[in-house]
């Protein structure tokens, strides 16, 4: 009971410091007002909102694979990349920013365009659009989307709404406009989204990336990738091992599941007790990335929310 306790205050504790961090990020969102010495923060963090994604449908494409190994989606050019955005309270007002921006840190600062091929006139994905649009290697299919410019780097700022009753997230759909091994414009470079919940002030309230190649064979360059990380990847493989033991295995090990059945004077300390209950959990899967087996428990509070 005692290791409960504890494990419980050690969780919580995580999840003040998850705040602070947000703080810290929120600072940064206005950091990203400056003009200048522009590089876009890449660091993930759920924040208070619990800011996931997922991709959907992942087996019934043949235009984009996800590699589980290298975190990494391989897409054509002018194929839908479907993604379900989540967080939690799912309140209406805020909204996801995607940019897509260079993984090498020596190209950071450079701002991810359209090659001049792509952006030509008479190319037929430029006709009939707003010119604004012409250099965006991504759009969101979402017709509210605004892009957006900063300092030369481009984003697409579309609002979440809310999830559809009975959903707890929100589908949106990405097509990308240009190649990575275009020359004049990524010229082979790795590229990655960066996604942020942002509220209507822009601060930026949680972050997540994906690393996406657009390309003509995504399944021949998903093999080349996977096997160019081979050896090396061996060595990650025990890497990981230790921080597992360390880092993550220790909040994660006991998955034994405890039912719990309590009465509760007031609505507001019922919920107040249900969401400390969503957050330790959503916190844990989180930190030990056990999604799947969360899942269903934190789905369960919710059902039981009113
Ligand atoms: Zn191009």
């Amino acid at each position: 009971m005692k290791e409960d306790i504890d494990q419980k205050y050690n969780l919580t504790q995580q999840y003040i410091s998850e705040g602070k961090q947000m703080k810290q990020e929120e600072d940064d969102g206005q950091y990203f007002q400056e003009p200048e010495t522009y590089t876009p923060v890449r660091e993930e963090f759920p924040g208070c909102y619990n800011f996931q994604f997922s991709l959907a449908n992942q087996d019934s494409s043949k235009h984009w694979v996800y590699s589980p190994t290298l975190r990494k989606v391989f897409i054509n050019m002018e194929e839908t990349l479907p993604l379900r955005f989540k967080w939690e309270p799912a309140l209406d007002g805020l909204r996801v920013r995607t940019a897509m921006v260079f993984s090498l840190d020596q190209y950071a600062s450079d701002p991810v365009r359209r090659c001049h091929n792509h952006m030509a006139t008479n190319n037929t994905n430029n006709r009939d659009i707003d010119p604004r649009l012409i250099r965006h290697v991504v759009r969101c299919l979402d017709h509210s989307s605004m892009y957006e410019e900063n300092n030369e780097h481009l984003s697409v700022l579309t609002p979440l709404r809310t999830p559809q009753a009975g959903s707890h997230y929100v589908l949106m759909n990405f097509k990308f406009l240009c190649k990575n091994s275009c020359p004049s414009g990524m010229n082979r470079r790795p590229t990655e989204l960066i996604f942020t919940l942002e509220d209507a002030r822009k601060q930026v309230l949680g972050r997540r990336r994906l690393p996406v190649r657009v390309c003509s064979c995504p399944k021949r360059d998903k093999k080349k990738e996977e096997a160019e990380v081979g050896d090396s990847q061996a060595n990650t493989k025990k890497r990981k091992l230790c921080i597992s033991v360390g880092k993550k295995m220790t909040p994660s090990c006991d998955t034994h599941v405890f039912n719990v059945q309590l009465n509760i004077i007031g609505k507001e300390n019922y919920l107040a007790v249900m969401k400390y209950a969503y957050d330790i959990m959503a916190g844990q899967a989180t930190r030990t990335g056990q999604f799947e087996f969360f899942k269903p428990y934190m789905d369960d509070i919710l059902r039981k929310t009113p």
